[in-house]
């Protein structure tokens, strides 16, 4: 052990990604149309899993990942401000990702959920339906709860998928809204 703050090794290493011009060419529009919605564990960082580099996509990340009205609150506000880049069409894609191994699990525990409800003055039932033990089902309903969220432009596709920390594969459970579907991306002036 060292006397030095975690802090440190993690700004040490901001200062070789600016030196390096990692920060160069990042855009506030997203390469990739996409707005990740997962879990704050460390094993779940959808830079690493989905691969996604700077200005890539927007990502929020809570306990379990899930969908709650400050995370609805936060896809509404993104699609009101790109509404007004783009008035016609599909505006982006919401990915909501929960995951094997989560966390969240320990809210399925009555001893762990009243402690936790008593701590942060919430009331314990809501807490209750946050727990993830079947984290299939837990997106399903997040991404129904985001789909019928009055917020929620239908001109943004959700999907909903489940990541497994020990294959580190990503399984898709509710396919993105076929409606909203991106544009084709053109090969050669033609539109595939
Ligand atoms: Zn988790």
């Amino acid at each position: 052990m060292t006397d030095q703050h975690n802090i440190e090794t993690a700004l040490a290493r901001n200062r070789a990604f600016a030196a390096a011009g990692g920060h160069q060419d990042a855009v506030v529009f997203p390469n990739l149309r996409l707005f990740v919605i997962t879990c704050l564990d460390p094993r779940v960082d959808p830079a690493h899993f989905l691969g996604l580099e700077l200005s890539d996509a927007m990502v929020v990340r809570n306990v379990g990942g899930r969908v709650t009205p400050e995370v609805i609150g936060d896809v509404a506000y993104i699609g009101q401000i790109t509404e007004n880049v783009l008035p016609d069409g599909p505006l982006f894609e919401v990915a909501v990702i929960h995951h094997t191994q989560c966390g969240a699990a320990a809210l399925a525990d009555d001893t762990f959920r009243r402690r936790y409800a008593e701590r942060i003055g919430a009331d314990e039932s809501t807490l209750r339906d946050k727990a993830i033990l079947d984290p299939a089902a837990t997106v399903t309903s997040d991404v129904e709860r985001l789909r019928s969220a009055p917020a929620i432009s239908p001109r943004i596709g959700v999907s909903g998928h489940v990541y497994d920390v020990v294959s580190g594969l990503v399984e898709t459970v509710i396919p993105a809204d076929p409606r909203t579907a991106s544009p084709q991306p053109t090969q050669g002036g033609q539109t595939r």
